[in-house]
């Protein structure tokens, strides 16, 4: 299968290209991303068939039927990955919380956060395209949490590939950070930056833009490559869960064949949602797709208004930070597929321009058939934290709780939801702490130590162990000494 593009071709690019080319550089034309031509029909048969699969067994057809240019061996050797979650046999735990409401749960891999789901996979398809064609990749990523760890996770030690990450020193939490300086892989470079996170994101995007620095590259043969999520070779794998978390359903009894579920999704960039989509367009039984969102509610203004604005906007901290995002780059897709690529490059010039754009009333109710949404606050959040906990046992983070409001507010009472878990409590103790006892400021330790009393739940063990870990990764700089450290890195 083939790639095209959302914004149409200029004169520079080829018209289309193959997988690996969406994967190796994944910037279209006039800035827009790569979509597939067109997207496999699945339907019911293919759900029945897959009613007692294992998730790899789903996920190596699946992934077939994209007829993509990756040799079938590496794709088997990327999804033995999900082996090592907590259970190999069922990486993601679809669990039953009250009438009616499920959570999938996206974190049961190394770095306890979602990302896992599609880096892991990723890292080693791509790994596997450089050596075969005999190049030497870096990747760069900017991270205010989760994306770090899991790239650095998902590249050590792999071929052909090094790995350049940026936070921003004293953004992270504690766990986060652990995660990432205690990596001792020679193909890893982990840089603090004296500042917060866009600091170190327009750090990043100033130097993939400098000529200086890529001559430079160049000269090494080296060449640049991004792993964030507007990748297609993320968003392939982010397709999969969708499709097993409503056989887990079917296969619990709780939905019979066919029914129509809701997908509820905590969205930053939108590849999660995203996903969903694809998977719904390939013939998953859905009823609407909710974005839930924190107090960055770009998401939910433009599914409700039809109005994407960002004028008065600016990104503020939450209790959920992985979806502290305005520009949330996936939906571009979904424009496309709505609405052309002529018009999905108009409304992307809009907003580059006037910061900006405006859907027509027909375009609006397009978009509000596929997808509904509602943003939570952080102390509603800890009040959903503390409530289901509380009344219905179940623990969860602050990026799940946002789904908690749009639950309500959102769905049907009558049809069933899947709320997708993408961090483990772990990774956001400190809030959740907060939400369940009222403790004000404390360290992760002793808020990790806090939840598991109250919660009676083990701190699993790679958590614990980073904070005895050695402290590999020690570069702390200011931002304008990044491109010399990256430089002397390669
Ligand atoms: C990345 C992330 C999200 C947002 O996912 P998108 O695919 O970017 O919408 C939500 N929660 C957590 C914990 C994440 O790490």
């Amino acid at each position: 299968m083939n790639f095209i593009q959302t914004r149409g071709c200029d004169a520079n690019k080829p018209e289309t290209v193959t997988f690996s080319e969406a994967i190796l550089s994944p910037i279209a034309s006039f800035g827009g991303l790569y979509v597939p031509e067109t997207l496999p029909e699945l339907g019911l048969e293919f759900l029945n068939k897959h009613l007692n699969s294992s998730y790899k067994e789903l996920a190596s057809d699946m992934l077939s039927r994209f007829e993509i240019d990756i040799d079938n061996e590496t794709i088997q050797k990327a999804l033995d990955l999900y082996d090592k979650f907590d259970d190999a046999k069922n990486p993601v735990p679809v669990v039953k919380v009250k009438e009616n409401l499920y959570v999938s749960e996206l974190y049961h891999g190394p770095t306890r956060a979602f990302k896992d789901m599609a880096l892991q996979p990723f890292g080693m398809v791509l790994s596997s395209i450089a050596q075969k064609r005999d190049e030497n990749y870096i990747i760069m990523a900017a991270t205010s949490g989760d994306t770090g760890p899991a790239a650095l996770e998902t590249f050590k030690n792999r071929a052909n590939v090094q790995v350049a990450c940026l936070y921003p020193d004293g953004g992270t939490s504690d766990v986060q950070r652990l995660q990432m300086v205690t990596e001792d892989a020679k193909n890893l470079k982990v840089i603090g930056i004296n500042g917060v996170f866009d600091d170190a994101q327009n750090a990043l995007k100033t130097l993939l833009a400098s000529k200086e620095f890529n001559d430079a590259l160049k000269e090494k043969n080296v060449s640049l490559s991004a792993a964030n999520s507007v990748n297609f070779g993320r968003i392939i794998f982010q397709i999969i869960y969708h499709i097993h978390s409503y056989l887990e359903l079917v296969r619990q009894d709780a939905i019979t064949m066919g029914e129509k579920v809701y997908l509820n999704v905590p969205s930053g960039n939108f590849g999660n949602a995203l996903g969903g989509y694809y998977a719904w367009k390939m013939g998953l039984p859905v009823e609407k797709i909710i974005i839930s969102s924190n107090e960055n509610n770009v998401l939910t203004r433009l599914i409700k208004e039809g109005k994407y604005d960002l004028r008065d906007s600016e990104v503020v901290s939450t209790t959920s930070p992985a979806m502290d995002i305005l520009k949330s780059s996936n939906v571009e897709r979904v424009l496309f597929d709505l609405f052309g690529a002529e018009r999905t490059k108009e409304l992307m010039n809009d907003l580059e321009e006037k910061k900006c754009y405006e859907l027509t009333g027909v375009e609006l109710v397009t978009l509000q058939k596929c997808f509904d949404a509602d943003f939570c606050n952080g102390d509603e959040g800890k009040k959903y934290i503390k409530e289901t906990f509380e009344k219905d046992g179940y623990l969860m983070d602050p990026h799940t709780a946002t789904c908690f409001k749009s639950y309500e507010s959102c769905s049907k009472p009558e049809i069933k939801s899947i709320i997708y878990s993408t961090a483990e409590w772990t990774k956001f103790s400190p809030v959740i702490a907060n939400a369940l006892t009222g403790e004000e400021d404390a360290k992760d330790l002793d808020a990790l130590t806090s939840i598991s009393n109250v919660a009676k739940l083990d701190i699993p063990d790679m958590i614990k162990g980073l904070f005895t870990k050695e402290i590999t990764q020690k570069t702390v700089i200011e931002k304008e000494e990044i491109s010399k450290e990256i430089l002397k890195f390669i």
